[in-house]
């Protein structure tokens, strides 16, 4: 959604930043086995003060424990940056590794050739290694920057060594959802996404009014296909907007698609209960609007909260329920973004969030009995996930700015290993679609991706009029074209499909 888009841009890399501090479990498992087949080799080393400077930028030798002659430092304002020439003996996959230090958390910019690689992330009060993982490199020169975003980082030296590569293990998905009491077509859609994840990524598209709305059908007009995946929003069901005479046709959009042969996700701008709006009450989903506290609810020192949510809860399993009795599975992404902290459900903190997704879980699936749910958490960080037993897919967000279509493969490796094993990963809500060329050279295979409405699709206007601000129409055409992409057209009879377990 277009007005809350901006906030999400700089958040959600400070969100994805901080999870590489909580992938802790996972990660050392993958790291145990890569060590024991693949060792990386260093092929260049490059001291930060003997590199390019723009800015503010020049070399200090105050800190201790740099190596060579000093280090970059003056990290202060936009377009301060430190620029390594570094070559590249062959094409390949390569690790960025950056020694550097600060007086607390920090996050800056790297770019290889000018085009977004990831984040330096600095924690350390000395210097200390961070890595950009996997970033493809031709053989020949190559221009890697650190520019100023938080800046007030000490910069020692850049290492380059060649990247593990990716263990196809990590496709092998089983296709058991977490409930036991999963129905049918539950079953049947989650292996139908194991059979393809790894090798096929699934097209998708947000569009608040539903098949024949614009977003779909500017996507078709450009591709000549359909989103295999229409995405839409519990929102206007919340209780807290209904009384303001919100309305909303989205379940009755969910069985069109899945009638029309496609796929259904869902997610849930859940609008606080009244009591706790502060701003305008369509806003209400927001943490800023609000002054709900979640843990007061979840610790029982707001009876009234609970019960308040409850009712919420139950409001929008009744929409469910319409989905479950018409047959239709649901990749249901409710609580989504939560570690960023701008959603109220975010706000209180990662265990009070726990406390309600295995809550919502639980009313859901044992209460509710809505056994057509697949279950996508969202919380974009490994501190927040809830269990093994709560979660089928795990889901990231990602808003890289305009027209850019890498394939966020330290994202996506990140989600990797959220989970030993590790479970499938989709690129949940995004603003420019991924190229599928780039997503299958990095290995960064994303289960689907899902392009959020409104202007990420579509003109503000009443023509229905595709708008290229975030992914041109002939890339747009060319990932829809691609053959590792499927849409609609795609999709064989789920309702036949077999189940795997
Ligand atoms: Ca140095």
């Amino acid at each position: 959604m277009s007005r809350y888009t901006e906030q999400m841009f700089s958040a959600l890399t400070l969100a994805a930043a901080l999870c590489l501090t909580g992938c802790g479990a996972g990660a050392a498992s993958t790291d145990e086995r890569a060590e024991e087949e693949f060792e990386s080799v260093q092929i260049g080393e490059y001291e930060a003060e003997d590199a390019a400077f723009t800015g503010h930028v020049h070399k200090d030798t105050g800190t201790s424990g740099y190596s060579g002659t000093g280090y970059a430092t003056g990290f202060e304002e936009d377009g301060d940056s430190c620029v390594f020439s570094v070559q590249i003996p062959e094409d390949g996959f390569y690790d960025l590794r950056f020694y550097s230090t600060g007086d607390s958390y920090k996050e800056n910019y790297v770019s290889v050739d000018g085009e977004a690689a990831g984040s330096l992330v600095t924690e350390s009060a000395q210097f200390d290694v961070s890595s950009v993982e996997r970033v493809y490199m031709a053989a020949g020169d190559h221009e890697i920057a650190v520019a100023k975003y938080w800046g007030w980082i000490d910069l020692d030296r850049l290492q380059i060594v060649t990247a593990e590569p990716i263990d196809p293990g990590i496709y092998e998905i089983p296709a058991k959802l977490c409930n036991a009491d999963a129905s049918e077509e539950a079953k049947r859609l989650m292996s139908y996404l194991c059979d393809n994840y790894g090798t096929k990524i699934l097209s998708g598209q947000y569009c608040d009014s539903g098949p024949a709305g614009k977003e779909i059908q500017v996507v078709k007009k450009v591709t000549g296909k359909t989103p295999a995946i229409l995405g839409l929003d519990l929102i206007e069901y919340s209780p807290s907007r209904a009384e303001h005479g919100s309305d909303s046709s989205a379940t009755q959009f969910a069985v069109k698609q899945w009638e029309d042969g496609g796929i259904v996700t869902f997610c849930w701008h859940w609008n606080a209960p009244s009591k706790y709006l502060t701003g305008e009450w369509y806003k209400g989903f927001y943490t800023d609007s609000t002054n709900i506290d979640l843990a007061a609810i979840m610790d029982g020192r707001d009876e009234e909260g609970y019960e308040l949510l409850m009712q919420d809860i139950d409001a929008i399993a009744q929409q469910l329920t319409i989905l479950r009795d018409a047959g239709v599975p649901v990749l249901w992404r409710p609580l989504h973004e939560a570690s960023g902290g701008w959603f109220w459900w975010g706000a209180s903190g990662a265990e009070a969030y726990k406390k309600l997704y295995v809550l919502l879980y639980d009313r859901l699936t044992n209460e509710y009995g809505l056994n057509n749910l697949i279950w996508v958490w969202n919380g974009q960080d490994a501190e927040w996930y809830p269990g093994d037993e709560y979660v089928d897919i795990i889901g990231e967000d990602i808003y890289p700015g305009e027209h850019v279509y890498t394939s966020q493969v330290n994202k996506y490796l990140q989600a990797v290993r959220y989970t030993d094993p590790p479970k499938m990963v989709v690129l949940s809500e995004n603003g420019c679609v991924p190229d599928p060329d780039l997503m299958v050279r990095d290995g960064a295979m994303w289960g689907f991706w899902c392009t959020w409405g409104g202007e990420f699709a579509a003109k503000d206007m009443a023509i229905f009029s595709y708008n290229d601000q975030y992914t041109q129409e002939d890339a747009l055409k060319r990932f829809y074209d691609n053959d590792a992409v499927i849409t609609l057209e795609d999709i064989p009879d789920l309702s036949a499909y077999p189940i795997r377990e």
